[in-house]
């Protein structure tokens, strides 16, 4: 187990076998047999080794029950190897202590993921998408407009949210997991809310198609998935009562507002449009091409919208404490701080100045 952890830690740490080597004045053999479990290495060997790796002793002992099988990456990234490692480490070890912080409620107290059974079985063009998504927002409980929070949205329906930091500078367009069939996907915490919201749909737009398009709109799953996560943001309705049903031209700063009311880009908003026939294919093109023009396709312009947080992991962790699943040190553990620095925070945090 702690020849795992070990190659786990150093992946995240971004190291390979011989600067860790160097760094903690261990042969790059003697740690390859670390992590190949054929030695074990010594308590003060684990103690720098997680010293360097910037992880607690604990981590190495974490008790594994999780059955956490490949990770599937749904598309080609251009991210380089080692930021994919990376990444990996990180969604197994916040998949361990959501796995562990469930398994220490008597009863969990997240649903599993499942679909509403009233979902048609076939979807054989892009437009049946528009009333899909609005059926969904329906059984959800959503209503039709802005979706305050598409993390918390998710997670309580039992999708696994991760949100990793993700150098911007490479193409990485989220990923999906099932992990003990639970699925699970990755946003980067440092991206901008829009983009984090637009993921989260599509991805849960390729839950939803799974298995219901026919065969020759499988080819087209990426762009049907992106057609559903605009309607899932912003559905058609909504989108007609503020722009009205057919327009000749729209104001950039139209688009602004409603990103900002929708977290969804202005392009995505744009697309909307077109999609819901409030504006032309030559009007669509015409904004499409100011957008390029302006460098607003990989930026848009004034104010982005606020990133999302993950906060029911956190939640769920002071919900357990209050009601006595664990000790203050287990809840310390699962948020990957120290005792002292945690017990800091639940004072600072709570209401009412504690006694002790
Ligand atoms: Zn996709």
């Amino acid at each position: 187990m702690i020849g795992e952890r070990l190659q786990r830690a150093r992946k995240a740490a971004g190291l390979g076998l011989r600067a860790l080597a160097e760094q903690s004045d261990l042969s790059h053999t003697t740690i390859s047999k670390f992590e190949n479990e054929l030695q074990t290495p010594s308590s003060g060997q684990l103690l720098k080794l997680a010293k360097i790796l910037g992880v607690r002793t604990e981590y190495f002992f974490r008790p594994q029950s999780l059955n956490i099988k490949g990770i599937e990456y749904r598309k080609k990234s251009s991210l380089p190897q080692k930021s994919l490692d990376k990444i990996q480490a990180d969604i197994f070890d916040q998949a361990e202590r959501w796995h562990e912080l469930l398994n220490l409620y008597p009863q969990s107290p997240v649903q599993d993921f499942a679909l509403p059974a009233a979902l048609p079985e076939q979807i054989t063009d892009a437009e049946q998408l528009e009333a899909l998504a609005e059926q969904l927002r329906d059984a959800w409980k959503l209503g039709l407009s802005c979706i305050p929070d598409m993390i918390d949205t998710l997670e309580s329906q039992g999708v696994m949210v991760i949100s990793s930091l993700v150098e911007a500078a490479h193409k990485f367009d989220g990923l999906a997991a099932t992990i003990n069939d639970l699925p699970v996907v990755v946003v980067g915490a440092n991206w901008t809310g829009d983009r984090q919201r637009f993921t989260l749909a599509h991805e849960l737009g390729h839950l939803l198609l799974k298995n219901r398009l026919t065969n020759d709109l499988q080819a087209e799953e990426e762009k049907l998935c992106n057609r559903f996560a605009g309607a899932f943001l912003l559905p058609k309705p909504t989108l007609i009562e503020h722009l009205g049903q057919h327009r000749h031209q729209l104001e950039i700063n139209e688009l602004y507002f409603l990103k900002h009311e929708f977290g969804l880009s202005m392009q995505g908003v744009l697309f909307r449009a077109l999609q819901c026939e409030i504006i032309t294919q030559t009007t669509f093109q015409q904004l499409y091409k100011l957008f390029s023009l302006k460098g607003w396709r990989s930026k848009e312009p004034k104010q982005p919208y606020p990133a999302e947080q993950t906060i029911l992991f956190k939640q769920l962790v002071y919900r357990a404490l209050a009601e006595d699943y664990f000790t203050e040190s287990k809840a310390a553990e699962l948020l990957g701080l120290p005792v002292a620095t945690f017990h800091q925070q639940r004072i600072l945090e709570s209401f009412e100045p504690l006694t002790h």
